[in-house]
């Protein structure tokens, strides 16, 4: 309960963050100028808190919210394409409730799971400045802090492993430069077990192929190719 109290304090810090004006100024342009099919829409437009399971063993890292999905409906990866694909092969292997989630109001859960991101806030052109990663960073180091059972990081794509890598480094984990490709497995080494006791059971880091469009409707990332990445997670996991 302690750890879910202190994610929700955490996550209420992010959604009230201002620190990158250029993304700021962004959100704001992106819910002035919807497009026609989701006029509707009353866009979430502040930074994106992470979800799910306080307890989770799983942590899946993404890039960046789109600015018409998670952006709009107000939780990362909900009402997007990259989301229909991630919601669909976590439920697969045991991690959500449902297939897909459209909106943040339905009753979709994570289960042994977190999903974070690289950084909270929609960027043009899906491309975050290196000082806006920065200035995002210490929200996932708390994050890595508070998720004490987490045994596998999941980063989506070459950037947010990259980023994923310079912050485990900041932990104190030994990470020689690893190569991105898909479906690697790498195992993970605190240099100071003692002094990393909160991240002790962190062992276990595999990449994959961000589920972009751009990956998936280009044939570079498949169904089969997404979803042999959580069957290696669930080998992973002890239990
Ligand atoms: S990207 Fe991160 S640091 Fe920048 S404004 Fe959004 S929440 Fe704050």
């Amino acid at each position: 309960m302690r750890t879910e109290i202190a994610l929700k304090g955490l996550q209420d810090t992010v959604v009230r963050c201002h620190k990158c004006a250029r993304l700021v100024a962004y959100l704001k342009e992106v819910s002035n100028h919807k497009p026609r099919r989701y006029r509707d829409w009353d866009y979430w437009s502040k930074p994106l808190p992470s979800f799910g399971d306080p307890d989770a063993r799983v942590l899946i890292v993404g890039l960046a919210p789109a600015a018409q999905g998670g952006n709009r409906t107000g939780r990362m990866f909900t009402g997007d394409r990259s989301g229909e694909w991630l919601f669909n092969a976590l439920y697969q292997f045991g991690f959500a409730n449902h297939p897909n989630s459209l909106r943040a109001d339905d009753d979709f859960k994570l289960d042994d799971c977190y999903i974070t991101a690289t950084i909270r806030c929609a960027p043009p052109k899906n491309k975050p400045l290196p000082e806006e990663i920065e200035n995002c960073r210490p929200y996932f180091l708390k994050e890595l802090d508070l998720l004490r059972k987490v045994e596998v990081i999941v980063p989506l794509g070459q950037i947010a492993l990259a980023q994923t890598l310079k912050s485990l480094r900041q932990k104190g984990f030994d990470i020689p430069s690893l190569s991105f490709g898909h479906g690697k497995v790498y195992s993970l080494r605190t240099r100071n077990p003692v002094e990393n006791a909160d991240l002790r059971s962190l062992r276990t880091l595999i990449t994959t192929y961000h589920p972009s469009q751009q990956n998936t409707q280009t044939g570079k990332l498949t169904r089969p190719m997404f979803h042999q990445v959580f069957k290696m997670v669930r080998r992973k996991l002890k239990r």
